[in-house]
């Protein structure tokens, strides 16, 4: 825990408010941090969102169902079109390529983002959000995996740089 702690601090972040920083420079493949937080199932997650005790975007979804409403950590990494980290395994951020001291941990939000089909059967809304990632390939939103472009599913999906569950749905292997 003192370990993973101090590779990481938060601050103020060009994205969106907060974000966590890298005091240290990380390989790549390097674990960064394991996300934290009470497991709750979907039902659980739209009583505590519809009672607002939940922002809808911070409930991180880690198998068909199963939800971890982060700890403040956790939650507080940023979303990039073009992230330097991604969710191995369950939901153990781990480097994508070698990142400096000083440069801010990002991930792909969208690509553990696969429940909208039952969310709205459910007939509750799916969560989006205007992307202000600044990366050159930013799409301009925060949206389901499936809405990704074909090309940026294909990269994450070759990869492998999504969690286990989406790699069993959409790449067909493990
Ligand atoms: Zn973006």
């Amino acid at each position: 825990m003192t370990r993973k702690v101090s590779i990481l601090v938060v601050k103020g972040s060009a994205i969106s408010g907060r974000g966590v920083f890298a005091t240290q420079p990380i390989k790549k493949g390097q674990r960064i941090h394991l996300m934290r937080g009470k497991r709750m199932t979907m039902r659980a997650m739209f009583r505590a969102v519809d009672d607002g005790l939940e922002n809808s975007a911070d409930p991180l979804l880690i198998a068909d169902g199963q939800y971890l409403d982060l700890n403040e950590l956790s939650r507080t990494f940023n979303h990039s079109c073009n992230p330097n980290a991604f969710l191995r395994r369950q939901c153990t951020l781990t480097a994508i390529r070698n990142i400096l001291r000083g440069e801010e941990i990002t991930y792909d939000y969208s690509t553990s983002m696969v429940d909208g089909e039952k969310i709205r059967s459910l007939g509750h809304p799916v969560w989006t959000c205007r992307c202000k990632c600044g990366a050159p390939n930013c799409v301009g939103i925060i949206d389901q995996f499936q809405r990704l472009p074909a090309r940026r599913r294909a990269y994450y999906l070759k990869n492998r740089y999504a969690p286990d569950f989406v790699l069993r749905k959409f790449a067909g292997n493990r």
